[in-house]
C-alpha cells in the first residue's frame, strides 16, 4: 500500500514544505549537510590520514568505534532542536532513518539508548535518543535494550564545560542493571549529539566495568564541529 499512499500523499518536506522524494525530508538539504571526514574512527575527531588519533592511543576511550551520521550543523539544528524542545517525536524517525543509512554494521548485539535524568525525561515526555534508537531498529534488525541504563546524577548544561570538567562531572552519572544485558557482548550507544564525548565515555566505562560486554560503539547522528 505504501506506493499508493505515496501517489496519493506525496511526502513533503517537513523543514520546507516542498514536495520531497521518498522520505518527509528534502534530499537536497541532506545532501547539503557537512559529513565527519577525515577524522579518528574511535573518536571521532579530526585526525592525520583518517588514522586513530594521538589522544585514543595515550589515552584509549571505553569504547573502540565512533559512528557519527552528520555534523551538527545546518538544518539538521533545527530537526534534533525540534524533536528535543518543541515535542516533534516524528523527527525522530527521520533522524533514526538518516542515521541508519550512514552506518556500517556489524556484529552489534544491540542498542542501548542514552538516557536523562528522570526530572528531565518527565518535562519532556519521551527521551530523544530512545524514539531515535526506535526508528532504526527497524532497518537495521538490532534490538533496543531498555532500562539496562539510567542516569543517577543530574548534569544540567554542561554547554560552559570543557572536556575535562564534563568527564568529572559524568563520574558515576550512570548505573548498569547488568542482569538485562546478560549474554551480550558488543552493543552501541546511541545520542542524538556527541559534543566531546565524556557522556559516551562515562556510560562505556561503568558498562564494561560492571558487565561481560567487551566491545562498544558511540553512534549519535550528529557530532559537534
Ligand atoms: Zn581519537
Amino acid at each position: 500500500m505504501h506506493w499508493l499512499e505515496n501517489w496519493l500523499l506525496p511526502p513533503r518536506c517537513v523543514l520546507t514544505g516542498e514536495a520531497a522524494q521518498t522520505r518527509d525530508i528534502s534530499s537536497k538539504l541532506v545532501e547539503q549537510w557537512p559529513v565527519p571526514y577525515g577524522v579518528c574512527p574511535q573518536c571521532c575527531e579530526p585526525s592525520f590520514e583518517s588514522q586513530t588519533c594521538g589522544a585514543c592511543l595515550t589515552r584509549p576511550p571505553a569504547f573502540e568505534k565512533t559512528q557519527v551520521g552528520f555534523y551538527f550543523d545546518k538544518e539538521l539544528v533545527d530537526l534534533i532542536h525540534g524533536l528535543k524542545y518543541q515535542s516533534n517525536p516524528a523527527y525522530a524517525r527521520i533522524l533514526g532513518e538518516l542515521l541508519a543509512e550512514r552506518l556500517s554494521v556489524d556484529n552489534i548485539d544491540a542498542i542501548l539508548a542514552v538516557p536523562l535524568f528522570k526530572t528531565r525525561f518527565r518535562s519532556r515526555g519521551f527521551n530523544q535518543a530512545e524514539l531515535i534508537a526506535e526508528s532504526m531498529t527497524k532497518s537495521l534488525a538490532i534490538p533496543l535494550i531498555k532500562g539496562a541504563i539510567s542516569r543517577v546524577k543530574d548534569t544540567p548544561s554542561q554547554t560552559h564545560l570543557n572536556a575535562k570538567q564534563r568527564r568529572k562531572n559524568l563520574k558515576n552519572a550512570f548505573a548498569v542493571k547488568p542482569d538485562k544485558l546478560v549474554g551480550l557482548k558488543s552493543v552501541a550507544l546511541l545520542d542524538d549529539v556527541i559534543t566531546t564525548g565524556a557522556t559516551m565515555q562515562s556510560l562505556a566505562e561503568q558498562i564494561k566495568q560492571q558487565t561481560e560486554i567487551t566491545s562498544i560503539q558511540a553512534w549519535a547522528v550528529a557530532k559537534t564541529k
